[in-house]
């Protein structure tokens, strides 16, 4: 488990609770200080060692009852965007509480993570949002401002909310009161309702509007040496309003990597609250600009700086917002360009194996990831296999056995347009399955995530011991998609290479000559009494584990629902299990 982010306070009272509070800092060395109160465990010192920490810390963790700590934290509370998130652990590390700042103090996470980091303890989160498995507005990825707890609690109640985007961002599934309109922009538009607006644009949000800011824009910046802040800053913020375009959503100042140091450039950027990202001049040099110029050619290698950088650092897919302009001061020239890019948010491809039916086998980052979808694309009994992890809202597009390039085709059009989605399979989703004919149809302009399942071999190899323990290939029997004279091919060759097989799709009622083929093949090069594991729904209802030998083998007793592991000359059966020696040196003669 990652460190979260910032300075973490450790305060502790009695040695059990110190017990607790190493293994939290040994686990985040960087990220924790400890806030000693020596061995005795007097109010007093618990008491400064809490004052301390709450000054000084973005999160604490108090190795503390819930009633000890609220007391001591009553005087010390200020205000809910400032205050730091606080998280209790109790004596027996059972529990650990997100106690104060759940959402903007980063508590509710901070507890999902200690919870991680001490054996047996769990997290316990009590906002009304996470309580009820709804997205809290300020954990959706960008900031919000406006009527955030007005709107987080229509949500909740149920109360038909407003959704208005006017920059596709990719969200998570919002409840069913949610719903998406494109009329106005739900600030001061009379409607009188509740929105979520999300957008770039400068608005002036009501008491009813909740407003995402996704950092959808790029400030490119050129300044002469010894540019004053003040006239960045001023040209910076001119330059937006003018566009009627948001700070907020800034993402960063972009400029040349000689300007890296120019104070001007550094300070601007601290009081605007965003990041410098600079380029090298050859780099900016080589994007398209309309206004290019010779001042910055002769002083730093490139025609523009601003508008390259600005466009630059957005990425493909960038559109110019604001043009060059420059600062305006009295009496002097303007030392300081600017101009604004902006790209839409990308939207997102989750591509996400399911593993093979045991939801012990279904990966805590698949999980996360069913969770951050808002669309979810699959085949009907994956879809089953996991849709009580899905959000309330989320839109499940389902279809059944054969629609594989449809399924494709729809995840990507819909990530295209700007949306989260999870397409789904079982095993790993990229082993025969989605992954490639939904990346073969997938452009630049969208991010795709892979999340690796476990793969039917693998369920299967656990089962019946380590027949993979030597090198090994999976075959598909199916030849719907693949000439049967092509799997021919790489059967002989697997059996020349003498190479562990494990077949997919080894048999289906239409087809069931093909793996009678297959092992006689592997036969030609291995003796009757090789290995071969026959493993039925590994890891679902309905398991079943057979090891047998190429001899022996009945073929009737497989279907689509198995995979078959083929030993090579080495494998050998050992207490019923089968077993693939590693070294070379086993192989024998053969
Ligand atoms: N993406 C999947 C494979 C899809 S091909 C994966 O990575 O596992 C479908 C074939 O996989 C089935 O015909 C069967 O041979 C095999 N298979 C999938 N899940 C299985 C399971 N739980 N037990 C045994 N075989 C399985």
């Amino acid at each position: 488990m990652n460190a979260p982010n910032g300075l973490i306070g450790l305060v502790s009272a009695t040695a059990a609770g110190r017990r607790a509070r190493d293994l939290v800092a040994a686990a985040w060395p960087e990220a924790t200080r400890v806030y000693d109160t020596g061995d005795q465990s007097g109010a007093d010192t618990v008491r400064s060692a809490l004052t301390r920490a709450f000054a000084e810390c973005d999160r604490i963790v108090c190795f503390l009852a819930t009633g000890a700590t609220v007391r001591l934290l009553a005087p010390l509370l200020g205000d809910k965007e400032s205050d730091p998130g606080v998280v209790c652990v109790d004596e027996a590390r059972r529990y650990a509480v997100a106690l104060l700042g759940g959402h903007a103090g980063g508590a509710n996470e901070l507890a999902h993570a200690v919870a991680e980091v001490l054996p047996g303890c769990r997290p316990v989160v009590t906002t009304a949002t996470d309580a009820v498995d709804v997205p809290g507005l300020d954990t959706l990825g960008p900031p919000v401002e406006g009527a955030v707890a007005a709107v987080s609690r229509a949500v909740l109640d149920g109360e038909p909310v407003r959704l208005v985007r006017h920059v596709p961002f990719p969200l998570p599934a919002l409840p069913e009161n949610v719903t998406e309109t494109d009329g106005g922009d739900g600030a001061g538009d009379g409607s009188g309702g509740y929105t979520v607006l999300v957008t770039d644009r400068a608005v002036e949000p009501d008491d009813r509007t909740a407003v995402l800011r996704p950092a959808t824009l790029s400030v490119g910046v050129g300044a002469s040496r010894g540019a004053p802040a003040d006239e960045i800053v001023e040209l910076v913020e001119r330059s937006l309003t003018d566009a009627g375009l948001s700070l907020r959503c800034v993402a960063e100042l972009a400029t040349v990597d000689a300007k890296a140091d120019e104070p001007g450039i550094v300070e601007a950027a601290r009081r605007l609250g965003v990041p410098v990202r600079t380029y090298p001049a050859e780099a900016l040099a080589a994007v398209p600009v309309p206004h290019p110029s010779q001042a910055p050619l002769a002083a730093v290698g490139t025609p523009s700086v601003a508008e390259a950088a600005a466009l630059l650092a957005r990425g493909e897919g960038a559109e110019l917002v604001v043009p060059k302009r420059k600062s305006e001061v009295q009496g002097r020239a303007a030392m300081a360009t600017c101009a604004v890019a902006r790209r839409r948010p990308r939207g997102r491809l989750a591509i996400v194996g399911l593993g093979p039916g045991a939801r012990d086998l279904l990966t805590p980052r698949a999980r996360d990831e069913l969770r951050r979808a808002g669309v979810v694309v699959g085949l009907d009994q994956y879809v089953a296999q996991i849709r009580d992890l899905l959000r309330p809202g989320t839109r499940v597009l389902e279809s059944g056995l054969g629609a594989e390039e449809e399924r494709a085709r729809t995840a990507v059009a819909e990530a295209r347009a700007g949306r989260a989605v999870a397409l789904i399979g079982s095993g790993d989703a990229g082993v025969y399955a989605m992954a490639s004919p939904a990346l073969a149809e997938a452009s630049a302009d969208i991010d795709v995530v892979g999340v690796p399942g476990v793969t039917a071999a693998l369920a299967a190899a656990a089962l019946l011991g380590a027949p993979l323990g030597h090198d090994h290939v999976s075959i598909s029997l199916s030849d719907l998609h693949t000439p049967w004279e092509v799997i021919e091919r790489r059967v002989r060759a697997a059996a020349e290479a003498d190479l562990v097989v494990t077949f997919y799709n080894p048999r289906s009622r239409g087809r069931d000559w093909q793996l009678p083929k297959a092992l006689a093949l592997l036969a030609e090069h291995r003796s009757p009494d090789t290995p071969v594991g026959v493993v039925r729904n590994a890891s679902r209802p309905g398991e079943r584990v057979a090891v047998t030998t190429l001899g022996e083998l009945d073929p009737t007793v497989v279907d689509m629902m198995t995979v078959v592991t083929v030993g090579n000359t080495a494998t050998r059966t050992v207490a019923g299990r089968m077993v693939t020696p590693r070294g070379y040196r086993w192989q024998g003669g053969a």
